[in-house]
């Protein structure tokens, strides 16, 4: 058994290794690390180790840990998982970050729960680019060449950039599971491509991109990566 800071290491290394190939600056990707189902001592142990990115996807388990750290202003608070709508009023109080905007509809109900309009929380919309039903996301699947897809997913983008109290940071996307791991680069290479033609065509700013987990986030980087989500190689296997 490694500890987590050894295991946080690897990780460094790996990503160290992976941008020096891809001709990138390290600095340039950030460690989010996927907590959920970890007890807070594994939390510490990877905060002792430097890391100040957490992940969670559920709301009840994030009620339970979240506010437990609430103190070290330090720890960044990303909610990766499908938010329910009668859940939305709890997430902005309890993290700085959403990186699972999947709808038009949970965008307003999130918005609207946000009465400090100086303190923007902060977003990636989720994307769905494999076409997989079990995924959640703005859907984009084959939206090269599919118009309807394109105008309905342009549409569904600039309603959520209407609403006042969310900055659109980015784009975030699940590639499917795979037995060659080389079949997840098309997925976030056209995540990349997605993200450069929404901002040539909508004007803005779209800085991350939040993909590449455990499995591939090698690939994901070598794609453009700004974020990797990484539980398992960092805490362990979960259990459930
Ligand atoms: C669980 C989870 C991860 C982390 O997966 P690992 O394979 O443990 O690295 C990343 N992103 C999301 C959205 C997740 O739910």
């Amino acid at each position: 058994m490694t500890t987590i800071a050894e295991n946080i290491q690897v990780v460094q290394e790996r990503i160290k290794d992976t941008c020096e190939r891809s001709n990138r600056d390290f600095k340039t990707v950030k460690i989010i690390a996927v907590s959920k189902r970890k007890p807070m001592s594994d939390i510490q142990e990877a905060i002792d180790a430097g890391l100040q990115h957490f992940g969670e996807n559920r709301v009840e388990e994030s009620q339970e840990k979240i506010p437990q750290l609430r103190s070290d202003k330090t720890i960044i608070w990303h909610m990766i998982g499908h938010i329910q709508s009668r859940k939305a009023k709890h997430i902005a109080p309890l993290f700085q970050f959403v990186q699972s905007i999947d709808s038009v509809s949970i965008a307003e109900k999130l918005a609207k729960t946000i009465i400090d309009y100086e303190h923007k929380l902060d977003v990636l919309l989720q994307i769905n680019i494999s076409g997989e039903a079990s995924k959640s996301g703005l859907n984009a699947y084959n939206w090269k060449t599919d118009a309807s897809v394109q105008s309905r997913l342009l549409q569904d983008i600039q309603q959520i950039l209407q609403l006042p109290c969310l900055n659109v940071c980015g784009l975030m996307t699940m590639a499917p599971i795979v037995n060659d791991i080389e079949q997840t680069r098309p997925i976030f290479a056209d995540l990349a491509k997605l993200r450069d033609e929404l901002q040539q065509s909508l004007s803005l700013s779209l800085p991350e991109l939040s993909m590449g987990m455990t499995n591939d986030y090698s690939i994901a980087i070598e794609e453009g990566a700004t974020m990797v989500r990484i539980g398992r190689a960092i805490f362990g296997e979960r259990n459930n």
